[in-house]
């Protein structure tokens, strides 16, 4: 491309792109197409370690699929408890941020609230969309609710999330209560549940009924172990699920994806989901204490999902020691109040042993309290 493109396309674009830099999602940073992708470890992106078996069915390839393929949102609708009319399936939780934001937001005039240090795409996706943000950051690791009564006003939409990422703890319920309350008239609050299933009795999907504006979203990439799949969930009220449903794609749920999510979703699918969040939570709490007795870990953030937060010493030592090692973990320094901070997924056994035996052996050959290396 020649430097005079550059210059066109950027006079073209919206002006707020040219500077926007992308999510730098866990895959953008390293991607699987890296030589030795089988060689790696990836705890970067909590994914699930393993991944099932799935049947796809070809005949019917050249038909559009259903706008809601049936199959997928009985599934659904079976697994949450909640009528069909309350679901939307959509291309992950990430299209269903994207969505309610398009639905509820006026580019160059409304905001939506964050409370960070939180994920990353509530605030791409208002950008993208020329939407502003606002960022009421949390106060130890739980809502500023003064702070955030003060913008009450401002806001169209406001995201929380919980299990928090990167954060891993849930937020108690009575401050979600507190912002629905805040926001009863004035605005939606969706409460992003991509990792509930490590915690499923912490669900907001209860106070579905008995507020208006709550919006709840899901997703099959964790726990369900279908992050390729691209499948997530919208759980609301009939009357926003159809307001959305205005302006999502006419097709966009591929047909194999409805299948093999729909595998996912019968009985013998959650039960094996099941199996393995139990398996997950119990490596997560014994590598947790692990981490906890280490002298160079300053800090283990508690978790109520398939990741660990923690702060360290010497992070950018602790961080390349594993990545020589082809251990991928996400640094998360860069996040305000989140200092020193990485955060690990929680993998299989085997792939955790090799993160221990790699630090173990490199502070034994350094005599070093820290991670120097
Ligand atoms: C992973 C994640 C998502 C996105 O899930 P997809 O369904 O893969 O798009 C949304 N929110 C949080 C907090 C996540 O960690």
């Amino acid at each position: 491309m020649t430097m005079n493109t550059k210059t066109l396309i950027d006079n073209l674009a919206r002006a707020e792109l040219v500077d926007m830099v992308p999510y730098q999602s866990a895959r953008r940073l390293f991607s699987s197409a890296d030589s030795d992708t089988d060689a790696k470890v990836w705890l970067n992106a909590n994914e699930a370690p393993g991944s099932g078996e799935y049947q796809i069915k070809s005949s019917n390839i050249n038909r559009y699929p259903d706008f809601q393929p049936d199959n997928l949102l009985t599934g659904y609708s079976n697994y949450s408890g909640l009528d069909k009319t309350q679901l939307l399936a959509t291309r992950g939780a990430d299209e269903g941020i994207e969505l309610v934001i398009k639905t509820f937001c006026k580019a160059y005039q409304d905001s939506i609230l964050i409370c960070s240090p939180t994920y990353g795409m509530y605030s791409i996706s208002a950008q993208a969309q020329g939407v502003n943000v606002i960022d009421v950051p949390m106060i130890s690791n739980t809502l500023d609710i003064d702070g955030i009564k003060a913008v009450a006003e401002q806001v169209k939409v406001v995201f929380l999330c919980s299990p928090g990422n990167p954060t891993g703890n849930l937020l108690p319920e009575s401050q979600i209560l507190d912002t629905l309350a805040i926001f009863q008239e004035k605005a939606i609050v969706v409460v992003d549940e991509a990792y509930i299933e490590f915690s499923p009795q912490n669900s907001m999907q209860k106070l579905l009924n008995q507020y208006d504006n709550l919006v709840v979203l899901r997703t099959l990439s964790k726990a369900f172990g279908l992050a390729g799949l691209r499948c997530g969930f919208t759980l609301s009220n009939p009357a926003i699920i159809t307001m959305m449903s205005k302006v999502i794609a006419p097709y966009p749920i591929a047909a194999p994806v409805a299948d093999i999510a729909s595998q996912s979703l019968s009985a013998s699918g959650i039960k094996a989901m099941q199996q393995d969040v139990t398996t997950l939570n119990q490596l997560k709490q014994d590598f947790s204490q692990w981490l906890s007795e280490q002298q160079w870990c300053k800090r283990v953030f508690p978790s109520d999902a398939n990741f660990v937060l923690f702060e360290c010493d010497d992070k950018d030592g602790l961080f390349d020691l594993l990545k020589a090692q082809n251990i991928l973990i996400r640094d998360q320094s860069k996040q305000v109040q989140l200092r020193n901070c990485l955060r690990i997924s929680i993998g299989n056994e085997y792939e955790l042993s090799l993160v221990k035996n790699t630090i173990t052996q490199a502070l034994a050959n350094t005599s070093a309290k820290t991670l120097k290396v």
